[in-house]
């Protein structure tokens, strides 16, 4: 594994601003940060729904457990099962260790998602491919701590010279 690829870091492609969310709308951030971490090629997009095969829009879906469903009751759990095993197997092709998920997903999320019951209320948990990724070593963090995420990298030699 070289150590470059240690250093890339896989990123919601909803927060690169690519249009694949639920309601086909982005979530783009505005780092220059991230910004700089693309520019070096570090910076890898990836929307694990889309990948399990799930259309774009699609009806918005909630963890129940280990089920993820729609507010309608359509189980998509497999969907979201299958992007979460391309995502590990994208990062580990890679040698990627870090991801920077979008928060309340319930494929991304990493310190909190929607309860379940379709009430817009959000409680601690993580959703499936955040859970698949940190499983198996990778350290995942939300939009919410670049700064954390930063932190991490420039553990190694490679991290941008930019704060986020
Ligand atoms: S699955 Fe992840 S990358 Fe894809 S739209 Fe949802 S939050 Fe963004």
């Amino acid at each position: 594994m070289s150590e470059s690829s240690v250093h890339k870091v896989l990123v919601s492609a909803c927060l690169l601003g690519q249009p694949v969310r639920y309601d086909g709308k982005s979530k783009g951030i505005v780092s220059d940060w991230l910004s700089a971490l693309g520019a070096e090629g570090r910076a890898l997009a990836f929307c694990p729904e889309v990948a399990g095969g799930l259309p774009t829009p699609r009806p918005p879906a909630e963890r129940q457990g280990e089920r993820v469903v729609t507010a309608s009751g359509m189980d998509v759990t497999a969907e979201f099962d299958r992007g979460a095993k391309l995502t590990l197997a994208l990062c580990q092709a890679q040698g990627i260790r870090f991801a920077l998920l979008k928060e309340g997903s319930p494929s991304c999320g990493s310190g909190r998602i929607y309860n379940g019951r379709f009430e817009g209320v959000s409680v601690a948990g993580e959703g499936k491919t955040t859970a698949l990724l940190r499983r198996h070593g990778i350290a995942v963090f939300s939009e919410d701590q670049l700064a954390e995420l930063a932190s991490a990298l420039s553990s190694g030699s490679m991290a941008t010279d930019r704060d986020p």
